[in-house]
């Protein structure tokens, strides 16, 4: 049994659910918090109210702003001819730094997972099949993880698009196997996007 008030073991096990954060690292989270609890606490506390009034998930791209559809797909300066598919939202923001690609995107929301139970519908793979047919895209880039999980996801893609008879292209090499979009430099990402082949 813990002896401290319910107040806080309530919001060490909020912290505790945090991707990479432990029962532990929760822990001095929230005394790191309390410590600060006139300065950083209120901060903390309406920035989180704002968030979550004023975030929503962009219905077209799946990208995350303050504004449905996100500044991205409502920018006339890009190509919307092009998609370029990525798993998650943090892969669009990585490319979307890199200022040589000017098209747009697609977030599919994860990869195909045997172990996880992820299938092709629990992904955003109808919409994008919808937007290709809806706005006669010429090219989509495939930029999904180089893991096995990736790839199968990218194969499936392929075969699903290839029926439309559109011309599907994938990163170049320059990407590390299992590396993740979000880690790596934006020179890697301008290499691989601007040198990517035929899928
Ligand atoms: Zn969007």
């Amino acid at each position: 049994m813990s002896n401290s008030p319910n107040e806080i073991d309530n919001l060490e096990h909020l912290f505790s659910r945090l991707p990479g954060l432990g029962p532990r690292s929760a822990r001095r989270i929230v005394l790191h918090l309390l410590k600060k609890k006139d300065t950083l606490m209120p901060s903390l506390a309406s920035s989180l109210t704002v968030a979550m009034k004023s975030i929503v998930s962009c219905s077209l791209c799946g990208n995350i702003d303050i504004i449905n559809p996100c500044s991205i797909c409502t920018d006339i300066k890009r190509d919307n001819k092009v998609i370029c598919v990525v798993e998650g939202v943090t892969d669009l923001w990585a490319l979307q730094k890199v200022s040589s690609f000017r098209g747009l995107f697609h977030v599919l929301g994860g990869v195909l997972s045997a172990l996880d139970g992820i299938g092709p519908a629990d992904l955003r793979i109808e919409p994008l099949i919808r937007r290709i047919n809806d706005n006669k895209i010429s090219e989509i880039i495939i930029a999904l993880p180089v893991t096995v999980d990736g790839q199968t996801t990218a194969h499936y893609l392929k075969e699903e698009i290839s029926k439309l008879n559109i011309a599907v292209t994938q990163l170049s090499h320059g990407v590390p196997v299992g590396g993740e979009l979000d880690y790596l430099d934006d020179g890697t990402i301008s290499a691989a996007i601007n040198s990517r082949r035929a899928f």
